[in-house]
């Protein structure tokens, strides 16, 4: 780590050569064919080539289609996956909790695939309804450093789980007054809210899978049939997909809709010798002007500082593309984070690499297998945030789908094979009723602003943004 070598100056490590974001994209395209991308074989081999000073080992996924490559971090995949695999002691291992998913017992009702914030959410609140619910998923701990409202956390009875509170939430746009939103914001402890989403699953009883899904088919009486790592299949009446932003192998998403874009931020949580920010007020955009020697194109393209002040000497600084059509890479934004900072680094205490594909097109809510989360895409487009709604929705959801498993129970096996397809659109319907797609399309547009805007215009926008009323 080289933000690891005792006090340093964050400005001194300036980067002095300075190739223009645009000439980069390009750069990226050439980059991309390096890994090599075959449609065929849905194969996609990421080499380290873009990994820089941070490069790790090689890494081999598969992917659905070009859409779903993107969503699982493009070009920027290596540190996507750095981000997604990184050790956290403090987080139980789900699978010494929970019990193991018998597939000789009765045919589940519901699978859940995934073991995110999302995926957890929903099991545990589909079995406390009297469902028999298996999670089935690698069992990774929560990596990522989720910021929330408080008053958000706090009516999903989840404050227990916030491990820091700012009384209030400030916004520079320009070297003018700076903003207050007047809205206390938390720092969720990964940990808790990890052990407090099992907590939900032990108590309502859902059994679990320790494995990545591999294709979801159907058997000849009508049942889904989830098919795991090694052949293991796991028979059940109903699938939801909860394995975040890129399940283009598990789900479709309709055909023509908006590309998807991507916010990247890159973060570091450091000891300095003297914090710039006060840390009773967290610091949610500093759009203001980072001084540069060398002016260059892709210095200009708008990112702004986001800022968890911990105390006097401990921030967590991260600097954030809000969008951008191919992501800016974190190369870029590692460069711009250094040039803006100056203080004293003496320990660098965690690194984040921030990769949220936001925008793209909505699942095709014909089809028979039900989605949540990311997967969903219940990210918002224009913010990157998704964790509340995803945890605030799972109750609804999960009564939805008990009461349409309910109904189904009822109907002799042949109808029982019919009416799946019914079964799921109602189920959509809950998820993406005509209203929330409505808004989403609303949302959309608000993306598709943010990537035409230069700083100039993207201070103008917020500037009249947060003066708007409450309602
Ligand atoms: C670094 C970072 C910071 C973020 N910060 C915030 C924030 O502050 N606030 C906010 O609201 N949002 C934030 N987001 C965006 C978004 O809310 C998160 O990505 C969130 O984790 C999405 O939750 P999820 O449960 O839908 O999916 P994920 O958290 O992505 O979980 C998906 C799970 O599915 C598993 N999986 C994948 N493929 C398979 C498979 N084939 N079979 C079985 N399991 C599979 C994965 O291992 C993973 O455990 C952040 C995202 C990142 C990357």
């Amino acid at each position: 780590m080289e933000y690891c070598l005792g006090a340093r100056n964050f400005a001194a490590m300036t980067v002095s050569s300075c190739s223009t974001w645009r000439t980069r994209r390009k750069t990226f395209r050439t980059k991309r064919n390096l890994i090599k991308y075959h449609c065929s074989s849905c194969k996609v081999r990421a080499s380290s080539v873009n990994a820089g000073r941070d490069s790790c080992v090689a890494v081999k996924e598969d992917f659905a289609d070009e859409e779903d490559y993107i969503k699982a971090g493009g070009s920027e995949v290596v540190f996507v996956q750095m981000q997604q695999n990184k050790s956290m002691d403090k987080q139980s291992k789900l699978a010494d909790k929970l019990p193991p998913i018998s597939v000789s017992d009765d045919v589940l009702d519901l699978v859940v695939i995934g073991c995110g914030p999302a995926g957890l959410a929903l099991a545990a609140e589909s079995a406390k309804l009297g469902l028999q619910v298996g999670l089935i998923g690698p069992d990774l701990p929560f990596t990522n450093n989720y910021g929330v409202w408080e008053d958000e956390f706090r009516d999903l009875g989840l404050e227990g789980c916030i491990e820091h509170v700012w009384r209030d939430t400030i916004v520079y746009l320009d070297d003018g007054d700076p903003i207050l939103i007047g809205r206390a914001y938390g720092r969720v402890s990964r940990h808790l809210l990890h052990e407090e989403l099992l907590r939900r699953c032990v108590e309502s009883g859902v059994s679990y899978l320790s494995s990545k899904v591999e294709r979801i088919t159907e058997s000849t009486s009508g049942h889904r049939l989830v098919v795991c790592e090694h052949d293991m299949v796991v028979p059940c009446r109903l699938v939801t997909v909860a394995s975040g932003a890129a399940s283009g192998k598990l789900l479709e998403y309709e055909v023509g809709g908006p590309r998807v874009s991507v916010q990247t931020a890159y973060g570091v949580e450091v000891e300095v010798e003297n914090n710039p920010y006060d840390p009773s007020l967290m610091v949610f955009m500093d759009y203001r002007d980072i001084k540069q020697e060398v002016p260059c194109l892709e210095f200009e393209y708008p990112t702004f500082l986001y800022v968890m002040p911990v105390s006097s000497t401990r921030v967590f600084f991260e600097e954030t593309c809000l969008a951008a059509k191919d992501g800016m890479p974190f190369d870029i934004l590692k460069k711009k984070l250094i040039t803006r900072s100056e203080e004293a680094v003496y320990e660098c205490i965690m690194k984040e690499w921030s990769y949220i594909p936001v925008g793209g097109s909505l699942p095709n809510t014909e089809q028979k297998n039900l989605a949540f989360g990311a997967a969903a895409s219940m990210v918002h487009p224009a913010t990157g945030y998704s964790v509340v709604r995803s945890l605030s929705e799972a109750p609804h959801y999960a009564s939805a789908i008990a009461n349409i498993l309910k109904q189904d129970h009822s109907k002799g096996r042949l109808a029982r094979e019919r009416s799946i397809e019914n079964i799921s659109m109602q189920a959509w319907n809950t998820l993406w009723p005509l209203e929330r797609k409505r808004q989403r399309a609303f949302f959309l547009f608000g993306l598709a602003l943010i990537l035409q805007l230069d700083i100039e215009g993207i201070r103008m926008f917020f500037h009249t943004f947060f003066r708007l009323p409450k309602w």
